[in-house]
């Protein structure tokens, strides 16, 4: 029943992708008017984001029973952040450095004027950003890491008190169930606002022609950054069944939803309450997947990290500007730091990317050069943010020895 309906949805999504890209590419502007729809689906996602990661988090850490297994939870989730993160701007680079986008790239093409309004992002804000002096202000602006900082701590002094403890507890586990059984209800809409999110994209773009005139311009660094965003989706599948020994095509077909809704909404948080649930249907452990999931879409973001990585070599060459070995190593580092510091949210890598160009001295002023394509390689990005995540769920369910159905077992010899 569950495959069945699963696979409904899919068919669905599919049809509204293709059909949204070839009207929007077609009509252009007039999808235009079709735009409400997909704004209707994204701010119903997005109203659940706060409770679910409060009731998920809480959950999650409380249900580990003892306060001293969230320290190897913890450590390994972030262990898997940082490594995969790593990979990923690894990536970035060859791929920077093999199509060398940027050489010969018109710098007229991108005006000062269309320069994002940006701010600067240092390590200290970074690690300010972890806690927030009003927890009822911080929900209302969806600032999720401190809210999760908060849950952790109010989960695990929960898990200590015994009897007392445990009403609060059950309080949040019946709102996460409430809170995923109205993710289902909005999910009988997602086929009519993927459709329009999708067709109203490519109209504001102008539709087909202004659509290819833009690609075409900046093809290579797309190319470069795509490239490598499917690289680091293989590695991920080569992490999912060598580490967290699952089936790649199994896992993967409960993730459609998920991949799919990161694509046209480009908003990782805005994806996690399905996230949370093809996880679920994957037969990952709950424990791991209510911590590690909310924790991944704040802070782990491997396509963020590749795309900035090859954002800033491309804005190197295309200034003329060789950067070498160690000044590539200090993109590595931050461009993960970057990573980390975005939000879920579209476009957040654009800004965060100040951090990067400031640390080896590249004009901000470059940004206006990537602009016209971002809109596209953020949904790309997020999709692969997405799969980090949920190959982080499982990796850490295996390692930290939860539980799963035997269908989904690999066997290692
Ligand atoms: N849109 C991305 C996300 O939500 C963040 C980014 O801009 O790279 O995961």
């Amino acid at each position: 029943m569950q495959q069945n309906s699963e696979h409904r949805l899919l068919i669905s999504m599919m049809i509204a992708i293709v059909a949204g890209g070839v009207s929007g590419f077609i009509w252009g502007e007039t999808m235009l008017s079709v735009a409400w729809m997909g704004q209707l689906f994204l701010t119903a996602l997005k109203m659940l984001i706060v409770p679910l990661v409060a009731a998920s988090i809480i959950t999650g850490v409380a249900g580990l029973g003892d306060v001293r297994k969230l320290g190897r939870m913890g450590g390994i989730s972030l262990g898997y952040y940082v490594c995969t993160t790593l990979i990923a701007v690894s990536i970035g680079l060859v791929m920077a450095n093999l199509w060398q986008p940027g050489v010969g790239v018109d710098l007229a093409s991108g005006s000062a004027a269309s320069k994002p309004q940006v701010g600067d992002v240092s390590m200290t804000d970074l690690i300010l950003s972890l806690v927030y002096p009003n927890i009822v202000d911080a929900a209302a602006n969806m600032k999720l890491l401190p809210i999760i900082v908060f849950c952790i701590l109010l989960a695990a002094a929960l898990s200590t008190l015994g009897e007392r403890g445990k009403p609060v507890i059950a309080f949040f586990e019946g709102l996460n169930d409430a809170m995923m059984r109205v993710v289902e209800w909005i999910m009988l809409f997602a086929p009519v606002g993927v459709f329009a999110l999708i067709a109203s994209k490519l109209g504001a773009t102008g539709g087909g022609e202004a659509f290819v005139a833009q690609l075409a311009g900046l093809a290579k660094y797309a190319l470069a950054v795509i490239s490598g965003l499917l690289t680091h989706g293989i590695v991920l599948c080569a992490i999912l069944f060598l580490v967290a020994r699952r089936s790649v095509p199994s896992y993967l077909s409960h993730l459609a939803t998920p991949l799919m809704t990161a694509f046209s909404t480009a908003s990782s948080s805005a994806t996690l309450p399905l996230t949370l649930d093809g996880v679920k249907n994957a037969g990952v452990d709950e424990r791991a997947r209510r911590f590690v999931l909310p924790l991944g879409a704040t802070i782990n973001m491997d396509g963020t990290a590749l795309y900035e990585a090859v954002a800033v070599l491309f804005i190197a060459q295309a200034y003329g500007i060789e950067l070498g070995f160690t000044q590539q190593i200090l993109v590595l580092l931050t461009a993960t730091m970057a990573a980390i510091g975005a939000a879920g949210i579209p476009e957040a890598g654009l800004v965060t990317m100040v951090m990067v160009l400031e640390a080896v001295g590249l004009p901000l002023d470059g940004i206006g050069l990537i602009l016209a394509i971002d809109w596209l390689l953020d949904r790309c990005r997020t999709t692969i943010n997405v799969f980090g995540d949920a190959v982080g769920a499982a990796v850490v369910d295996q390692l930290t020895g939860g539980s799963r159905p035997a269908n989904d077992m690999v066997e290692m010899h």
